[in-house]
C-alpha cells in the first residue's frame, strides 16, 4: 500500500446524485496524507458565482499542489482548501472572481468540522445514502455465526425495512476465551447474505493486518469503540476508498471522537460516519449510558452523518426500542440495531439483541417518529 492512485469518492453533498460503487477497489490507497502542519481554509463563493469561476478556482488550487473539496449547496458553493500552512497562507485566495469570503478553520478538527463543507455530507454505503432525509436502518447479529443464521437474519431485517446488514467477523471481546468471530469465513458468509438479499454489509476491522481482507468483502468498515484511538488503524482505513463508521470510545469525549475522525479524513477518505454507542459512567443498571447529547452536538460540529447504536448503548433488549426512538427524535441519520433469530443461542450479545418480530415492530414505530420530525424510513 505505497502508491497513491486516485481520489477517493467524495461524500455526496448533492441530493439525488449518485456515485459509482467501487467496493472491489476498496483497499487501494488514495491521496497522500496531510502533513502535521496542514491547514484548512474555507472559500465561500458568491451566490452568483459561475461554474467557470468555480472551476478556475479549483484548478488554480490544484496547480499550487493544494487540495480542494467542493461542496455544492442550494445557494452557494463552498470550497475547502487543504495543504501546508505556509503554502496556503501565501496564496491570494480572496482575489478570485466569484469569491465572497475566505476563512481559516480555527477548530482543532478541520476537515470534519461543519464549516469545512457548510452543509451535511451524505455517505454512500453500497447503493444506500446515509445523511439525507431518510433515517437509514442498519441491523443484524452481533457476530456472524453460520450460514443459516446470517441468511435468515439478513432476509428478515431486509423485509422489515433495514437497508444495511451488520455482522461481526472479527470480534473485540473482553475475554480472550470468548468467541472471537469466524474471521474470513464470516466475511464470506456476509458476502453470501449480500448476494441473497442485495443489502450492503458493514463489518468491523480490528487490526491493520486484516484490512485488505476485510476490504474485499465489506461495503463499509466499522472501527469499534475499543479502537477509536488506534491511530495507525485510523490512518490505514483513511487510505482506503471504503466508507468507515467510527464508533465512539467508551471513555472518549465528543471532541476525542471528532479528532479521531480527523485522522481518517486527513488521509483522503471523506466517507466517514460517526457512531454514538454509549459511554461508561457510574451507572450500573445499564451496560453503558447512551449519550444522546452527542447527536445534536455532533450535528452542529461536523458535516459527517451520525449513527446511533442503542443496542450497545443500553445493552438490555427490553429497553433498546425506547432508546432507538429517542435517537431518531434527537436527529440521528442512521440507527444500528442488533437482531438475532435465536438470541438465547447467540455467541455474543444475545441479551441485547431484538428478535426479528420485535425489529419489525420497532421499524413501524421509528417510521412514526421519523415522519413526525420531517424525515422518512
Ligand atoms: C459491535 O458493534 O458489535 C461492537 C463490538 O461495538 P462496540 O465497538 O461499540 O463495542
Ligand atoms: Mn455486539
Amino acid at each position: 500500500m505505497s502508491t497513491f492512485l486516485s481520489k477517493p469518492p467524495a461524500p455526496d453533498t448533492k441530493l439525488g446524485s449518485t456515485l459509482p460503487w467501487s467496493r472491489q477497489k476498496g483497499c487501494e490507497p488514495v491521496n497522500p496524507p496531510q502533513t502535521a502542519e496542514a491547514l484548512a481554509m474555507i472559500i465561500i463563493t458568491r451566490p452568483d458565482a459561475t461554474e467557470e469561476q468555480i472551476e478556475h478556482i479549483v484548478s488554480r488550487i490544484n496547480d499550487w499542489g493544494l487540495r480542494a473539496e467542493v461542496s455544492r449547496g442550494e445557494m452557494r458553493v463552498v470550497i475547502g482548501v487543504i495543504g501546508p500552512e505556509d503554502k496556503i497562507r501565501e496564496k491570494p485566495l480572496g482575489a478570485f472572481p466569484g469569491v465572497e469570503s475566505v476563512t481559516p478553520v480555527l477548530k482543532p478538527y478541520k476537515l470534519v468540522s461543519y464549516e469545512f463543507r457548510g452543509m451535511p455530507s451524505k455517505v454512500k454505503i453500497g447503493n444506500v445514502l446515509v445523511g439525507g432525509k431518510e433515517v437509514v436502518l442498519m441491523a443484524g447479529p452481533c457476530s456472524v455465526e453460520n450460514e443459516d443464521q446470517i441468511i435468515a437474519i439478513a432476509q428478515s431485517i431486509g423485509k422489515a425495512g433495514a437497508k444495511i446488514l451488520r455482522g461481526g467477523a472479527f470480534k473485540p471481546r473482553t475475554s480472550p476465551y470468548s468467541f472471537q468471530g469466524l474471521g474470513k469465513s464470516g466475511l464470506q458468509l456476509l458476502a453470501e447474505a449480500r448476494r441473497e438479499t442485495g443489502l450492503p454489509v458493514i463489518t468491523e476491522v480490528m487490526d491493520t493486518k486484516d484490512l485488505e481482507l476485510v476490504c474485499e468483502y465489506a461495503d463499509c468498515l466499522q472501527v469499534g469503540a475499543r479502537n477509536m484511538q488506534n491511530f495507525s488503524l485510523l490512518r490505514e482505513v483513511g487510505r482506503t476508498r471504503l466508507p468507515v463508521m467510527l464508533k465512539r470510545g467508551m471513555a472518549a469525549s465528543i471532541k476525542d471522537l471528532l479528532m479521531s475522525a480527523e485522522y481518517i479524513l486527513s488521509e483522503g477518505n471523506f466517507s466517514v460516519l460517526l457512531c454514538e454507542r454509549g459511554i461508561r459512567t457510574f451507572e450500573t443498571m445499564t451496560r453503558n449510558t447512551l449519550d444522546l447529547n452527542a447527536v445534536p452536538v455532533l450535528k452542529a460540529e461536523t458535516h459527517l452523518p451520525i449513527v446511533v447504536d442503542p443496542t450497545h448503548g443500553i445493552g438490555i433488549r427490553q429497553f433498546v426500542p425506547s432508546m432507538a426512538l429517542a435517537a431518531v427524535a434527537a436527529g440521528a441519520d442512521s440507527i444500528m440495531i442488533e437482531v438475532h433469530n435465536a438470541p438465547e443461542l447467540a455467541k455474543s450479545d444475545g441479551e441485547q439483541s431484538l428478535l426479528p418480530g420485535e425489529f419489525v415492530d420497532l421499524v413501524g414505530r421509528i417510521r412514526g417518529v421519523a415522519e413526525a420530525i420531517g424525515r422518512e424510513v
